[in-house]
């Protein structure tokens, strides 16, 4: 029989939510929420993750532990999470219990490239040219179809360009099958995009929507590098942006905070924009946020799943861009700090590895 508990529509001072994942975004979650009064209970598989520092709790457990998971929603009054790959088992045993947000179709369509892709079709949001593969035969028939080049990405368990090849030829779709082993995949059209730019947006417990302004995003070797807001883009677009996303988070009956990331093709008023991926959790792109909006993401996020007002996403500069500190950037802090303006956010992180995130900085710019 399930426990269900009956959560208060409303969390306030005193309360505790419960976070899945230890990394940097659940983190700075636990840090916003520690702000408005409210505890964090972190559940990690890894004994040193960086959110257990600044978390009032934490649990040492495996995501298909049942036991540590009911002892876990036995102690909070509400659980979200900080990564889209929450295994559906570890929901299941959670939402009988106790409120999970953002809710399991946001799970179910996001772990997966081909839902993601259907969703945004059918509200009315363009998306690369796409097919759907089950085997080697569909692989063929869709690079004759769409041509080259064009991108194999797995459905599942992707990201930051991990499980993709790009084809150049069709000579290589066995290597490219081969390479993401051959699992359920989609091929996307290679997109010759302009730019590429993201919303950051928040839905409330009652339906209410709130977006940031569009981010403008560069990555190196598939990791996001940097990302200044607002987006130069035209008026029209940006609006094409907005009530993209709205309708997304609508359709997806959205609590909490998530991104939306776009191709840009074209220019001015001829410019168009594809969806390429949907996080349904608060986003690397939204970092500058955090100094450079009157809500950070993370305080809005907490804010949308406690049932609490969404908080203005007003700028704060005319401009403000975040970069990143991947692996060795990180030893630079002593220099970052003494520039004035910075503000440097630090993961507590250990070892400098290449490739791994290790904090970034915000930068108020006037023009
Ligand atoms: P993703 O993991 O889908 O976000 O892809 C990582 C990066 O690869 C994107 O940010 C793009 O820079 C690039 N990329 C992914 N899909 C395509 C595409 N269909 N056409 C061109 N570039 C792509």
């Amino acid at each position: 029989m399930s426990t269900t508990q009956s959560a208060p529509a409303q969390l306030g001072p005193g309360a505790t939510i419960g976070i899945l994942g230890g990394g940097q975004l659940g983190r700075m979650m636990a840090a916003a929420a520690s702000r408005l009064g409210i505890r964090a209970h972190i559940y990690a598989p890894e004994a040193t993750s960086p959110a257990f520092d600044v978390a009032a709790h934490h649990t040492v457990g495996s995501y298909d532990d049942a036991a540590a998971l009911k002892r876990f929603a036995a102690a909070v009054n509400c659980i979200t999470y900080e990564f889209e790959n929450v295994p559906a088992a570890t929901v299941a045993v959670l939402k009988d219990r106790i409120p999970v947000r953002p809710g399991e179709r946001a799970l179910e369509v996001c772990q997966d490239r081909l839902r993601e892709k259907e969703l945004a079709v059918s509200v009315g949001v363009a998306t690369a040219p796409y097919a759907d593969i089950s085997n080697f035969g569909d692989l063929k028939a869709a690079i004759a179809a769409l041509g080259c080049p064009c991108v194999l990405k797995t459905r599942c368990f992707g990201y930051d360009g991990k499980g993709q090849f790009v084809i150049r030829d069709l000579s290589q779709a066995e290597t490219a099958y081969d390479a993401i082993g051959r699992q359920p995949a989609i091929l996307e059209g290679f997109i010759d995009f302009t730019r590429e730019v993201s919303v950051v947006a928040a839905r409330g417990l009652d339906g209410a929507f709130k977006a940031y302004p569009v981010t403008e995003n560069e990555h190196r070797d598939q990791i996001l590098r940097r990302s200044v807001a607002p987006a130069r883009l035209h008026p029209k677009t940006i609006q094409m942006a907005m009530s993209a996303a709205e309708g997304i988070g609508r359709a997806l009956d959205y609590t909490g905070v998530f991104a939306v990331e776009f191709f840009v093709t074209g220019a001015g008023k001829d410019e168009q924009l594809l969806v390429n991926e949907i996080a349904p959790r608060v986003h690397n792109s939204g970092h500058w946020t955090q100094d450079g909006a009157e809500t950070s993401q993370f305080e809005q996020h907490i804010r949308a799943i406690a049932g609490l007002p969404l908080g203005a996403t007003t700028l704060r500069a005319p401009r403000v861009e975040m970069v990143n500190l991947i692996g060795d950037e990180v030893l630079n802090w002593p220099n970052l700090m003494a520039e004035p303006g910075c503000q440097v956010h630090l993961y507590g992180k250990g070892e400098p590895r290449p490739g791994r995130k290790m904090g970034h900085v915000v930068r108020l710019l006037q023009a």
